[in-house]
């Protein structure tokens, strides 16, 4: 079989979940949409389910996902619903649902509901992607009481740079929230990965970690708390290949890569059709038999080629860390010109194999 496999440590993913509780001390909604970012959302649910408070997805599709799986605790719909109509799955499943727009406290107050719901009721605070007015955000609070359709709010907003450890705009945006909120005695959510790790300061009774759940940082600059991550997934595959040129020889499509020296080249069963980024250039870190090595030439569907010149122990059958424990996704990301979250959202054909470390 093709030796192309994603390994995924659900002990790293419970500690790096732990981490997320411990340097706040409030709870933790596991994000764990797009199938987990890329993990596999029901075997990262069920790792999580004995200790997490809940966890948060996209949209309905993945929230039944869980159900289905036999996942019981608290799911929160991160977008809300799409369609009315959706409400009758919410109450059924007692799924916690995002109001983002005027349009959905509408259609909550128009609904029939055989059971009141939890909202989650978002503030744009700055971000301008979704959220309510802060002119409209106390009357919206208020009408949701009204309707006598929901048992729960929680006040949530979104941060748009949180990942810039020294841009004003989170700090702005807290302003934004906490004056749009005077007044209103619920719960307060508003710290994403970013902001757990990097904004200590900043008040959140409900924590939504997803990108340090999997090990990555968010930052571009070194961060103490991002430090004591693990790396849940490790793309690895082998050598199938091995050949040695002479000096000036090109090697795979558009010959982007021509040896400067007599060179021994390996092949390895992972591509782009993998999801790993076609865009990563020549020198992007592997590690290979161990030992560190690198990139050459364009990534192709299913094959790449990395540097063996001087790795003497590595050869045909040689193990290969794509990204992993040694190999940092966020190193590879900058590489590729990406961020992590993609380098594990684009993970594709590669069959997961999980573990407990
Ligand atoms: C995706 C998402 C998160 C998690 O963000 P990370 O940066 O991965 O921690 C938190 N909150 C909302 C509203 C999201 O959409």
């Amino acid at each position: 079989m093709r030796p192309a496999r994603a390994l995924i440590d659900l002990q790293a993913l419970r500690h790096n979940y732990r981490i997320a509780r411990e340097v706040t001390g409030a709870k933790a909604l596991a994000v764990i949409k797009a199938d987990a970012y890329g993990h596999g959302a029901v075997r990262c649910a069920q790792a999580l389910e004995a200790e997490a408070d809940g966890f948060a997805v996209a949209c309905i599709e993945e929230a039944l996902e869980l159900r289905s799986a036999g996942i019981r605790a608290p799911v929160l719909l991160l977008e809300g619903f799409f369609e009315a109509d959706e409400l009758a799955l919410i109450v059924e499943h007692d799924f916690w649902c995002v109001v983002h727009s005027l349009w959905q406290l509408e259609a909550i107050e128009q609904a029939v509901l055989s059971k009141p719901i939890t909202v989650w009721l978002k503030l744009d605070s700055g971000m301008h992607r979704v959220g309510l007015h802060p002119k409209d955000y106390p009357a919206a609070y208020q009408r949701l009481l009204a309707s006598g359709k929901v048992a729960k709010i929680v006040l949530m907003s979104h941060f748009a740079r949180a990942d810039e450890l020294h841009a004003q705009s989170s700090a702005e945006q807290v302003a934004v929230f906490e004056a749009a909120r005077q007044g209103l005695a619920a719960e307060v959510s508003l710290r994403n990965s970013p902001a757990v790790l990097g904004w200590p300061e900043i008040q959140s009774d409900w924590v939504r970690p997803g990108i340090m759940l999997y090990g990555a940082t968010p930052f571009e600059e070194v961060n103490a708390v991002a430090e004591r991550l693990q790396p849940v997934m490790t793309l690895e595959s082998k050598v199938i290949s091995v050949r040695e040129l002479p000096a000036g020889e090109p090697i795979g499509y558009g010959a982007r890569f021509i040896t400067d020296k007599p060179m021994r080249i390996g092949v390895v069963a992972m591509g782009y059709a993998d999801g790993y980024p076609r865009q990563a250039p020549t020198g992007t870190p592997v590690l290979v038999a161990g030992k560190p090595s690198r990139l050459l030439g364009r990534v192709s569907m299913d094959m790449l080629c990395i540097d063996l010149t001087d790795v003497a122990e590595a050869g045909l059958g040689s193990t290969v860390e794509l990204w992993g424990k040694n190999i940092l996704a966020s190193d590879v990301a900058k590489w590729a010109d990406t961020i992590p979250y993609q380098i594990f959202c684009n993970l594709k054909r590669v069959p997961r194999l999980y573990s407990e470390g």
